[in-house]
């Protein structure tokens, strides 16, 4: 007994052929007239789903979590996965994130925009276009002004195209999680520190995903990477190889909550100042110290300075208890502070998740990641631009490359 698509090898080829023949029509009608967006579209099933076929297939991975971003909106730092399940090369036209109770629309992506987000390790890859089985991770931002508006599930319409067919399903619906509430002290004191590599567009730490013992995690979703500026806009004075000629070396770095701590890790000598070392996971981070919050909450502060390391594991920690000095041991090509918050105690086996500082300042950011990078390596004024409204800020997360004025 065969059931009906229990194909020999599961070789979706064989598919192609009755893919199109059987779907064209009603795919061309659809083209025609671009559905209204369904009610309900996370809803049951209906009695009778029509079975469509569809090149690519998608995945919802960790449960989107909000986060009230500086500028007082709501962001959702997320991914799919999506695998082309054809023998054919297909394109990703098209992806709309939908309230998967009401149908509205929240997100809608071009062609040209998933180009940019859908990303696939093969340095041979067209961009936007799946070859032949070919999986890739869309990293989504999706931002929503008010929280009244917030939805309890989402899910995804994809538009794709093969041999000159075009396609649209609605899939990957997943429940969003209320916004977090998770609150704590900024893990640094003082002005000027830059937000680097932070929410929700930057690329560096989002894109972190990580395949650790058949898993996929991303524990760097949420991560920032401190650095901070002199009154000038510097980030080091002096030479850049030598790491105190950076502003924010030897920088106290406090417990944001109170705490447990769970590991504390010392006598890694700092890196060479300028490239990355090439170091396997368990010395990525450095000398650190991860801290086991409340609620299965854990925070990473990675990257501290030799000996400086002033907790073991198993001891408890008061909120603004002093951890270590911030250095550039492990992974790490110049002095800064890696904070990231994870749902694990594992500093990468683990999925970040956003939190809200309790108080600080803002009133201008980096011009761009670019400008950042530069700032680092030349040592010259980093460029920035002001930032609109009002410069306190209450129970939000920095955005990336704020500057900011943390509580002393
Ligand atoms: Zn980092």
């Amino acid at each position: 007994m065969r059931s009906l698509y229990d194909l020999p090898g599961f070789d979706v080829s064989i598919l192609r052929h009755a893919f199109f023949a059987v779907l064209a029509p009603a795919c061309n009608a659809a083209l025609a007239q671009p559905p209204a967006a369904p009610a309900g579209v996370c809803g049951a099933p209906a009695e009778q789903p029509v079975a469509q076929l569809t090149p690519l297939v998608m995945q919802p991975g960790q449960t989107p979590l909000p986060v009230r971003g500086g500028d007082g909106r709501y962001h959702l730092v997320y991914e799919l996965s999506l695998q082309n399940f054809s023998g054919e090369r297909v394109r990703a036209e098209r992806i709309q994130v939908l309230d998967g109770r009401t149908g509205a629309q929240l997100a809608s992506l071009d062609a040209a925009t998933l180009a940019t987000r859908l990303v696939v390790r093969d340095r041979q890859a067209v961009a936007g276009e799946f070859a032949a089985s070919q999986l890739r991770i869309l990293y989504l931002h999706v931002v929503i002004d008010h929280p009244e508006d917030l939805p309890v599930m989402i899910g995804h319409r994809l538009t794709m195209t093969s041999r000159d067919q075009t396609v649209t399903a609605t899939a990957a619906c997943t429940n969003v999680a209320p916004a977090t509430g998770l609150l704590l002290d900024a893990p640094l004191r003082g002005a000027r520190f830059i937000a680097g590599d932070g929410c929700c567009d930057s690329t560096r730490h989002i894109r972190a995903t990580l395949p650790l013992g058949s898993t996929a995690y991303d524990a760097q979703r949420f991560a920032i990477d401190w650095e901070q500026l002199d009154p000038r806009d510097r980030i080091y004075v002096g030479d850049p190889r030598q790491p105190g000629s950076y502003v924010i070396y030897g920088k106290p770095a406090y417990a944001v909550a109170d705490a447990r701590v769970i590991a504390a890790v010392d006598g890694m000598a700092d890196s060479p100042i300028g490239s990355l070392p090439n170091l396997t996971p368990d010395k990525a981070d450095g000398n650190h110290v991860i801290l086991a919050l409340a609620d299965g909450r854990f925070a990473l502060y990675a990257h501290l300075k030799p000996g400086s390391v002033r907790v073991s594991p198993g001891d408890t920690v008061r909120r603004g208890q002093l951890l270590g000095l911030v250095g550039t041991s492990g992974n790490s090509s110049e002095p800064h502070l890696h904070f990231q918050v994870t749902n694990g105690p594992s500093a990468l086996m683990a999925d970040g998740i956003p939190y809200l500082l309790r108080e600080f300042r803002a009133a201008r950011r980096g011009v761009s990641t670019a400008a950042y990078d530069k700032a680092t390596t030349d040592g010259n004024p980093l460029a920035t631009v002001p930032l609109p409204g009002p410069a306190q800020h209450e129970r939000e997360l920095p955005l990336d490359l704020w500057i900011t004025d943390l509580p002393e």
